[in-house]
């Protein structure tokens, strides 16, 4: 049995982990890489086609992005997940496509004008639509065989709805090994959704992120009371509360609060303010949680349900579903709060927001959620004094806030609680999902206050986990370290690179298929292959 680091080693975003078990090819996540990229992914070491299954942890598009790509180049399924994880995955990767068709074609008008070649999305709706069609839902505490020897089984993970560890049983004639991968592990006493559950298994190995590895949250601030206090200073001044947020997830939870403020009466001389949600995926999702709620809230939101109160909802709750109706927003001068999306700034309406509210003094950009290194979002936060935005320099005035109260992310204390929970001493601990200094770092603390042999892998490391041993090493070189004009070539072209590599992967498996066909049919499609390539053999 073997497992292989593909992305998010050393890194925050595009989560993708390779298990050989078996004689099966399991994926664990297969997430799209976000903001700046310090180390290349790996590339996929064998052909979508012949990966068997992939385990998904959670919708996040930094951990199922690249499903659809998958897809494309061959991968029939089934991703295993739990129930609301694909349900959420269902808006999440069509919003994905949708994000990514309109900016390419934007990117591609632009290009056009300027006398350059257009470019292709990394994939279209078709191929999300192909993806959702092999979401296999399962529930939490069940063990389920899902291949020949591989059982796995979930537990909430805490971090969003649906969100889940995942323990991978593996029995290669008789030896058993266990692997668990922790997910994104959430915070403690979040809005909505449960703690993360603690591991209540011995196992052989765990994969575990570090998003905070070497942080901690804190006491638990009075978050709806500081909330309220940014509210009202920023409406007495005539600004906006500008809130840039997950549309899945964070945006439920901040609406959690939000509803509680409004019904305490946190904020005074603004009666019944507007607050809008401009985010047509956040509309979506926000459907979904109020669907789902009741079997995976927590208690306090349970209770709300039963008592007849809707947790997300609330006088005042506006939504912008249209692009017209996005743009009304600024041109009313009532203080309002706006929440949209991304999250990290990167993509969607919110920098439409941007652009309207950075430059009042009068406006607040609230930050509540982690801003991964190379986003608008980080950039705004470390106290840029100006931004582009649609090619427009904006200068930033505004008050810029960032609350930590609600993080989605366990710090190191529940990272800690979390592994000392195992009955037993793994084998090994595999910490990734962290930037650079947080892997290595949370390696070494997990093995000096746990005991647990502990190691941050690079993305290719690959390991024997019968044996315990390192088969290699990984991809050590920084992109940051080759020279600009190559890293500057991987870093944009790669994704579209990609999508090629799988093109010509989906046709080496055709002609594997075409085996046997008549000789007459081989040579045609030989001459079509040779004529394809003598044309962009440049
Ligand atoms: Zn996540």
């Amino acid at each position: 049995m073997r497992m292989q680091f593909l992305g998010a080693a050393r890194e925050v975003t595009g989560s993708c982990t390779l298990l050989h078990a078996n004689g099966h090819k399991i994926l664990v996540d297969c997430g799209m890489e976000q903001g700046k990229d310090i180390y290349e992914n790996s590339d996929l070491p064998c052909m979508p086609g012949d990966i068997d299954c992939v385990l998904l942890t959670h919708a996040h598009i930094d951990h199922s992005g690249k499903l659809p790509l998958l897809a494309a180049g061959g991968f029939k399924g089934p991703i295993y997940t739990s129930i609301p994880t694909a349900k959420l995955c269902g808006i999440m990767l069509k919003d994905s496509a949708h994000i990514q068709e309109v900016e390419t074609s934007w990117k591609s008008r632009k290009a056009m004008r300027a006398g350059k070649e257009a470019s292709a999305p990394l994939y279209t709706m078709e191929d999300a639509m192909a993806a959702i069609e092999l979401l296999k839902p399962l529930p939490y505490h069940e063990a389920v065989e899902v291949l020949d020897g591989v059982s796995v089984k979930l537990r909430d993970a805490g971090h969003l709805l649906g969100s889940a560890s995942i323990e991978v049983i593996v029995n290669e004639g008789g030896n058993v090994t266990k692997v668990l991968f922790s997910g994104d592990l959430g915070n403690r006493n979040r809005p909505l959704i449960r703690d993360p559950e603690m591991p209540n298994e011995a196992v052989d190995y765990v994969v575990i992120e570090s998003t905070y590895g070497t942080r901690e949250h804190g006491p638990r601030a009075d978050y709806a009371g500081q909330l309220a206090q940014l509210i009202q200073t920023t409406f007495d001044k005539g600004g906006n509360v500008v809130i840039p947020a997950f549309a899945v997830g964070r945006t439920q939870e901040m609406l959690y609060v939000i509803r509680e403020i409004k019904e305490k009466g946190l904020v005074t001389g603004h009666d019944n303010f507007p607050v809008w949600v401009d985010s047509p995926l956040a509309i979506e999702a926000t459907n979904i949680y109020s669907q789902d709620m009741l079997s995976y809230c927590d208690e306090e939101t349970a209770a709300l349900i039963r008592a007849g109160v809707n947790p997300i909802r609330f006088p005042g709750l506006e939504i912008a579903l249209t692009s017209d109706q996005s743009k009304a927003i600024n041109e009313d001068r009532t203080p309002k709060i706006i929440l949209s999306a991304s999250g990290m700034c990167e993509a969607g309406r919110i920098r439409h927001h941007l652009k309207h509210n950075l430059w009042r003094p009068e406006s607040t950009i609230l930050f509540v959620g982690y801003q991964a290194v190379g986003t608008l979002g980080r950039a705004v936060l470390d106290g840029a004094t100006s931004v582009k935005l649609f090619g427009e320099e904006i200068s930033i005035r505004a008050n810029i806030v960032k609350m930590e109260g609600i993080s989605g992310h366990a710090d190191r204390p529940i990272l800690l609680d979390w592994l000392s929970a195992l009955p037993e001493k793994p084998k090994k601990v595999f910490v990734n999902h962290g930037e650079e200094s947080s892997c290595e770092e949370f390696a070494e603390t997990v093995w000096k206050e746990l005991g647990y042999g502990a190691e941050a892998p690079y993305n290719g490391a690959l390991y024997d986990l019968v044996t315990n041993t390192r088969l290699a090493d990984g991809n050590r070189a920084k992109l940051a370290d080759l020279a600009p004009a190559e890293a500057k070539k991987q870093s944009s072209a790669s994704a579209v690179f990609d999508r090629l590599v799988l093109a010509g992967k989906k046709l080496m498996a055709v002609i594997e298929r075409n085996r046997g066909s008549s000789n007459k049919d081989l040579g045609k499609f030989a001459d079509q292959v040779n004529a394809l390539a003598g044309k962009w053999d440049k």
